[in-house]
């Protein structure tokens, strides 16, 4: 049953045309171009997205840099309680928060919930922000009477570009820490579901954050060039896909800016004979279909050693087959529609493309349907006798698709997992202490997981990723998100 929506009057007037929140006030962006942004099951418009120019990414510049003397100024203290307002409206408004998400993008109303917690989590660290900012003093480190000391300085503007498939969570690996050491902001969402930006954009002017410190500014590729190029943001936090991460952190660098960008994922999930396949089967069927499998942690490929695969396949493709396909505001529903109509008929196309180089469909999702809903839906998909050269084996699909593969042992699976091309994340099923320390130790991969499917990082450990998956050094979240956004200053003093 879909209950009926409980929207915030703040939220729906932000359906229809989006503005841009630019020193502290909703503006009209001054694009002549604009997106429309559909609900994802019901193919229903429910806002329409401004493509903004440069002038907007302009007006927010200089509305973020007159803002941020006095906000560099204020201290670590202050700059928290801010962070400990916004964590209640966000708790207060917990359940809007998540409605928009499911109604925007498409995900499952308690995937929807999930993804609020971990925004919030995030918002929940920066606030302890005077712990987390100290730097260090060595008396005597220089030589005898002369002390030495490091400093961590904010350095005035970022701004952060995000993707479509965590449309609060991923904005908050970023402005929180950039905003919490003294920086201030400019949000650019993805242009496909950024309604629940306005919302807690209105949640952050109650929150009492002054007028410029933080920003939002609605558009796509454009908007996101202007703020690659303007000399004045000091640095970019970017998630998305890989040839756009890598378009991004070459265009940034080249201006001199600080750069973290992560990419896209082919994460493998590889089950050992001793695996627990009771507990693991579940656990891989929630990495795999969540959120239709749009999640750069996603289980997209699983690996069947040592004779495992027929039996794998058996009790795998029978728990994909019962997943429940519908609008993600129905509680009882476990896998909502894809993204958008492109979507769906590039995922649809890179199922052909296996069948057509030798795969096997086990499970077919290219024809699902919804009674009522005629949104976005690719079913949850299986595809079998999968070889590494395929494209299937070898692309992101990015839905809900997994490829099984079988291989000899061990040192196969790390290898298959170190040849990828990507490096976001990497699990193993087994009962073994010993196997499972071999493959932690030798698959390169950021996010390891052991007897987990979607190794998700908290708040106060950095989001990890390598290979093509990032670009830059330090990653998202917790302590590597506080040097990103500040600079060490060393101070040595000697008293005369
Ligand atoms: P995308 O690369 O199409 O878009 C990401 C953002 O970049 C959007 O805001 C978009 O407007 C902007 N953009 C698009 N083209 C641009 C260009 N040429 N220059 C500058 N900006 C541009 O990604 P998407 O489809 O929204 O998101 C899905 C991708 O994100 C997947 O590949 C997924 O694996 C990846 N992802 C990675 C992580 C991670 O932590 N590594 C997390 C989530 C998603």
């Amino acid at each position: 049953m879909v209950r009926p929506t409980t929207l915030l009057p703040e939220v729906k007037a932000h359906y229809g045309d989006l503005k841009n929140y630019i020193g502290g006030a909703w503006r009209d962006s001054t694009a002549t171009a604009w997106l429309e942004d559909p609900n994802p099951a019901t193919g229903t418009t429910i806002a329409r997205v401004p493509l903004s120019p440069k002038e907007d990414v302009e007006a927010a510049v200089d509305a973020a840099k007159g803002a941020w003397e006095e906000w560099r100024e204020t201290p670590p203290v202050s700059r928290a309680r801010h962070f400990f307002a916004l964590r209640d409206l966000m708790e207060q408004h917990f359940e809007d928060l998540g409605r928009v998400i499911a109604q925007d993008m498409g995900k499952g109303i308690d995937e929807s919930r999930g993804e609020v917690r971990r925004a919030i989590e995030n918002v929940e660290v920066a606030a302890g922000i005077p712990s987390l900012m100290m730097g260090y003093t060595l008396e005597d480190g220089a030589a005898a009477g002369i002390d030495e000391e490091v400093l961590y300085q904010p350095l005035g503007v970022f701004a952060g570009i995000s993707p479509f498939n965590f449309p609060i969570m991923v904005q908050c690996w970023f402005w929180p820490y950039a905003v919490a050491t003294g920086n201030c902001w400019i949000a650019k969402p993805s242009e496909q579901d950024p309604v629940v930006q306005a919302l807690l954009f209105d949640l952050i002017e109650r929150a009492g954050f002054p007028p410029g410190v933080v920003n939002l500014v609605h558009g796509a590729r454009e908007t996101s060039e202007a703020i690659l190029d303007h000399p004045d943001i000091k640095g970019v936090s970017f998630v998305g896909s890989t040839p756009v991460a890598k378009a991004v952190y070459t265009r940034a660098a080249a201006h001199g800016k600080r750069v973290q960008c992560g990419g896209g994922a082919k994460n493998l999930l590889v089950v050992l004979p001793d695996a627990k396949l009771d507990q693991a089967v579940p656990n891989m069927i929630s990495s795999c279909y969540g959120t239709a499998g749009q999640r750069c942690l996603a289980g997209s490929a699983v690996v069947a050693l040592g004779g495992s695969h027929e039996v794998l396949r058996r009790k795998f493709t029978a728990a994909a087959s019962g997943l429940k396909l519908g609008y993600g505001l129905d509680e009882t529903v476990q896998m909502g529609p894809v993204i958008s109509g492109a979507s769906k008929q590039r995922i649809v196309a890179l199922v052909d493309r296996g069948a057509s180089e030798g795969a096997t469909v086990a499970l077919d999702g290219r024809g699902a349907t919804v009674p009522g809903y005629p949104g976005f839906f690719v079913g949850p998909t299986v595809l079998d006798d999968v070889a590494p050269d395929m494209t299937v084996a070898r692309e992101e699909i990015f839905g809900p698709v997994v490829t099984l593969f079988e291989a000899d042992g061990l040192d196969d699976a790390i290898d298959l997992v170190n040849r990828s091309p990507y490096g976001n994340a990497a699990s193993i099923y087994t009962s073994s202490g010993k196997a499972a320390r071999e493959f932690r130790y030798r698959v390169r991969a950021g996010n390891v997981g052991i007897n987990i499917g979607v190794a998700a990082p908290m708040a106060y450990f950095p989001f990890s990723g390598t290979k093509d998956s990032f670009f830059g050094d330090l990653h998202p979240q917790g302590r590597d998100a506080i040097r990103f956004f500040t600079e060490s200053k060393v101070v040595i003093t000697r008293w005369l």
